[in-house]
């Protein structure tokens, strides 16, 4: 974290630095990162202890020390610590000081994503498509409070290029605290539900309450909202241009949206004068607004239209769960991260709708109990209830699967295999353009080899 000697920090969050004898010349090093979990401490980070309602972070200050930090936190006096810290009165409000002054620093556009519901969708669709053509830093899950917001902005390092993170609130003034520390450049605003109504009572004040970040951007900022939500239209900002989005002719718009397809959502994009058609790998017409967030900040970071498609095209792909890749003409159902009976006749009836040839690459599932053997053959009827074309499996499972098909006399094209590399090298040959092929098995079955090797051999 540039600039943030451990002097600079003591005097950020106005503490008190006691550095053991001998290591004053510590004081001008910069720390590289803060972290409230002794767990995740790296290298010269600094450790921020918090008192929680079981466990007390104090108690892993030495751990801490242990795993290379260069300095920790402390509400009170340490005896005979391993290295520097800085007394504070409240951890927390530490950690917002720290990030406060780290972001006033920092030249890189802070993209704040605030609604009431698709907050962390939207957060990974944005980030799908600025990581086209920018290094992305991103809220991890859904660290979106007082708490992860800071611990977010502590984690961007020199080689951020655009930081995106997600803002969560549930009362009025949480989100002038929110966006005091994140300074946000840039503000999607997804929608104005029915959330947190204890305290904002109704949408009139869910809407106040979200609005208070306007007044931590630039006035060069941008904000960026949903234009079918009818609070979101007439949000007034604090002189910051908005752009509206939506399914209703908006300037960054989605016509022609088809949310029941296996390979995601079809919609035809139109950003200003230009229109593109797209899938959105993701189910249902909510992804589509995402997208129409997402292009919208592309568009204004200076990305071109294709990058943008591309983006969206790759969104929410977490590799191995039911992630659809598309490499050329064929579509690849990756669902390699795990298996079991339920989740493979669903992944199987999944593929069955695909329109062209289908074929099912399967693997053992583990971990089935003494029914095992019994559980791999149902799932040969599954694959015939749902026309599967051709059936590859590799394992000794699975090879019950097999049996099945055979002995029912199944117009699925089964074949079976001892080891993964003999079933390549009769499966890749006959993919062909249009193909949808699904590739799963229990963890340790390790068929991500698989998806690589089709995607790189197709
Ligand atoms: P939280 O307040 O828990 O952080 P969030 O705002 O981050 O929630 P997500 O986790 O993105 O919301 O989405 C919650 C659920 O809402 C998901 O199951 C998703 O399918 C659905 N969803 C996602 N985006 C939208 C949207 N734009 N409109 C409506 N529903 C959505
Ligand atoms: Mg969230």
């Amino acid at each position: 974290m540039k600039n943030m000697t451990l002097a600079y920090v003591a005097q950020v969050v106005d503490g008190q630095l006691i550095i053991p004898e001998g290591k004053e010349a510590l004081k001008d090093k910069e720390i590289q990162g803060a972290v409230n979990d002794n767990r995740k401490i790296e290298k010269d980070f600094l450790f921020i202890p918090m008192v929680g309602a079981r466990v007390d972070g104090h108690d892993f200050i030495e751990d801490a020390f242990s795993k290379g930090a260069l300095a920790s936190l402390s509400e009170r006096r340490l005896n005979n610590p391993s290295g520097p810290y800085i007394i504070v009165e409240d951890t927390k409000i530490a950690l917002k000081q720290i990030a406060t002054a780290y972001r006033m620093q920092l030249k890189i556009p802070v993209i704040g994503v605030i609604g009431s519901v698709g907050k962390t969708s939207t957060k990974e669709m944005i980030t799908s498509v600025l990581e086209t053509k920018y290094k992305v830093i991103k809220t991890e899950g859904n660290f979106n409070n007082e708490i992860g917001l800071p611990l977010t902005i502590c984690r961007i390092k020199p080689e951020h290029q655009v930081a995106v993170v997600e803002m969560g609130i549930s009362d009025f003034g949480e989100m002038h605290r929110l966006g005091d520390i994140a300074k946000p450049d840039y503000v999607v605003m997804t929608n104005i539900g029915q959330c947190h109504l204890e305290f904002l009572k109704d949408r009139d004040g869910i809407l106040r309450a979200k609005t208070e970040v306007f007044e931590h951007m630039p006035s060069n900022g941008v904000v960026i909202l949903n234009g079918d939500d009818d609070k979101l239209i007439g949000a007034e900002t604090f002189g910051q241009k908005k752009i509206f989005y939506g399914l209703n002719g908006q300037e960054i718009s989605a016509t022609d949206v088809e949310a029941d397809g296996i390979t995601g959502t079809k919609a035809v994009v139109t950003i200003g004068s230009d229109s593109f058609e797209v899938i959105i790998p993701l189910p249902g017409t909510h992804n589509v607004m995402n997208g129409l967030a997402a292009a919208a900040v592309g568009r204004e970071l200076g990305l071109s239209v294709s990058d943008i498609k591309r983006g969206l095209e790759n969104a929410g792909t977490i590799a191995g769960r039911n992630n659809i890749i598309k490499v050329r003409e064929v579509t690849i159902i990756d669902d390699c991260y795990n298996a079991n009976p339920v989740s493979m006749k669903a992944s199987i009836q999944v593929l069955g709708k695909a329109s062209g040839r289908t074929i099912a690459v399967l693997g053992d599932m583990g971990e089935l109990g003494s029914d095992e053997r019994k559980l791999h053959y149902e799932i040969g009827q599954s694959l015939e209830e749902n026309h599967i074309g051709y059936v590859f499996t590799v394992g000794e499972l699975s090879e019950e699967i097999n049996k099945s098909l055979s002995q029912k006399n199944s117009s699925c094209m089964a074949h079976h295999y001892k080891t993964v590399e003999g079933m390549l090298e009769d499966l890749i040959p006959i993919i062909r353009s249009g193909d949808t092929i699904l590739v799963k098995a229990s963890h340790f079955m390790n068929f991500s080899t698989v998806v690589e090797a089709i995607k790189n051999k197709v």
